[in-house]
């Protein structure tokens, strides 16, 4: 499962939030409900650019962006993109405890597989806040759903949800496959170089080595980015500056840098990654 199956592949996902859709430390999205929407036009742009390269990738869609928006998983899966569940409201997962995260994970679930006709079977949680050490219970309710994959295990440093001593490449949780968003050592700190802040932040090079790191020993990279991560007009939110720059820093090199990496690699969701690896 681990080997790459196909030479140069790289995963890409996205997770379909709003741009105020962030944990930080003394912040409640709620502070910001009534901000400008910015997810349509967001969605509407990454297809058509990932059309434009015939790249594909896995788009996790939060429930509560489903519901208010619903022509935003029409045009994912209209595209032919994988759609999958981001839970259904952008809130951390373990004070949820089981009963709470089963709820509102069937009921994202049961949302996209109407509205995009797929069969919903990925998971990623908000603000990457699970794993097998916190919340084992999360990945046997995710079996027990019917889901097939998860993403949530961030093997890194991170303000919620990291762990750094989690493995980086492709595995398996139970009979779940985990899909890490890629990382690498930069002077001894582990590093999620392949989306988020660290993608907006780092330089392309940096990137790229992360990439040909992991192509160099078979294993395909999985990006997790958000539309904020390419989006220049983000907002701010009511936070100082630092929390802030970690937010929506750098928004126009993340877009560039996007674009330079379509041209150059061969992207697919993580349905076709499954499929291909059968
Ligand atoms: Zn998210």
């Amino acid at each position: 499962m681990s080997r790459q199956p196909r030479k140069n592949f790289c995963i890409l996902t996205f997770d379909v939030e709003e741009w105020y859709h962030g944990a930080y430390p003394g912040y409640d999205y709620s502070m910001v409900a009534d901000a400008p929407v910015r997810v349509v036009e967001m969605v509407e742009r990454i297809v058509s650019l990932l059309r434009e390269f015939g790249a594909g990738a896995t788009f996790f869609v939060l429930g509560e962006v489903a519901e208010k928006y619903p022509q935003v998983v029409r045009t994912i899966a209209g595209a032919g993109f994988e759609v999958a569940s981001h839970s259904y409201t952008h809130t951390l997962i373990p004070p949820q405890g089981r009963e709470g995260f089963a709820g509102q994970l069937v009921r994202s679930k049961r949302l996209l597989e109407d509205l995009s006709g797929q069969d919903v079977v990925g998971f990623r949680a908000p603000n990457f806040s699970i794993s097998p050490q916190k919340t084992p219970w999360a990945f046997e309710v995710l079996e027990s759903e019917g889901f097939l994959y998860d993403s949530s295990v961030f093997p890194a440093v991170a303000y919620y949800g990291g762990n750094p001593g989690a493995p980086r490449f492709i595995h398996k949780i139970g009979n779940l496959v985990e899909f890490p968003p890629s990382a690498m050592s930069i002077f001894g700190v582990k590093v999620a170089f392949s989306g988020g802040f660290y993608f907006r932040a780092l330089p392309l090079w940096i990137i790229e080595a992360g990439i040909k790191s992991y192509h160099r020993r078979g294993e395909t990279p999985v990006l997790y980015l958000h539309p904020k991560d390419i989006d220049p007009h983000t907002p701010p939110l009511p936070l100082g500056w630092i929390a802030n720059f970690v937010h929506r820093g750098r928004a126009k090199s993340g877009l560039a840098k996007f674009v330079r990496l379509l041209k150059k690699y061969r992207f697919i969701s993580i349905r076709e990654f499954l499929d291909i690896s059968r």
